[in-house]
């Protein structure tokens, strides 16, 4: 049975003195947690604090984008061996936000995965419609090609060591979440597309929802058969909040 996955995305917010506190909260309070993992991805700067206040946790930490490069001349990039010289076990590629605001394409995402995969990070790819794409009806050839841009560049079999996300874009910091069914309707279209290719690898791979999920919606969402978890935005900031998320996966066998 594949376990559960509960990712905060941070974005761009933070400060040393509030992250500490987020931190130190979360460390104590996923003791006891069973059949999910909890990870916080947080900006770059934070990446030494989380660490140190991190390990020995159940909870891991990760990166939300990554370099298409490797070291060099590339001023202002921060390549994949950086962040696993930093203990990151994530790193977030293809996130819609980094789609529309920094116009990165189906191709540098599937690069970014490669490279993130190359460092022993396990990539969270991010895929997604937009509103008018969604009314347009044309959400599983969106995410289709999305999907397909990395499996084409990368294999099918690096699916097996890398995690999807679903973001609707209309549900990213709207609060106005997919219903499950909608949720569960393109998670199971994203597990039937990798399971033409490769039924094994397509039966693993954990596919995450996200957009606005909070604690009060997310037993639902978690209850659909395709939902292996959350990636988490607004409600990754609030200590409680996020226990609370990560309590709705748990899976207790
Ligand atoms: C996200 O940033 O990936 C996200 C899902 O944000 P929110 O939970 O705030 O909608």
């Amino acid at each position: 049975m594949r376990g559960r996955l509960v990712a905060g995305n941070w974005k761009s917010n933070g400060d040393l003195a509030a992250n500490q506190q987020l931190l130190t909260y979360l460390g104590a309070e996923s003791v006891g947690l069973a059949g999910v993992e909890c990870t916080v991805c947080v900006p770059f700067p934070y990446l030494s604090q989380a660490q140190q206040a991190l390990k020995g946790t159940r909870v891991s930490w990760g990166a939300q984008d990554v370099s298409q490069f490797g070291a060099g001349a590339y001023t202002g990039a921060v390549n994949a061996a950086m962040l696993a010289n930093f203990g990151c076990r994530y790193g977030i590629v293809g996130h819609s936000e980094r789609r529309a605001v920094f116009e990165e394409n189906d191709a540098l995402v599937a690069a970014k995965f490669s490279l993130l995969l190359e460092a022993g990070l396990t990539p969270i790819l991010c895929v997604g419609e937009t509103l008018q794409e969604r009314e347009a009806n044309v959400t599983e050839k969106v995410v289709g090609r999305q999907l397909d841009a990395v499996t084409g560049k990368a294999g099918i079999d690096a699916l097996a060591k890398a995690v999807i996300a679903y973001e609707p874009v209309w549900a990213i910091g709207t609060g106005r979440n997919a219903t499950p069914e909608q949720a569960q309707e393109i998670h199971a279209f994203i597990r039937r597309r990798i399971a033409d290719k490769n039924e094994k690898v397509a039966a693993g791979v954990q596919i995450l929802y996200g957009g606005s999920v909070k604690g009060s919606n997310a037993a639902q969402l978690f209850a659909q058969p395709d939902v292996d978890g959350g990636l988490i935005g607004g409600a990754s900031l609030i200590g409680a909040e996020f226990m609370a998320i990560c309590r709705a996966a748990e899976r207790r066998l």
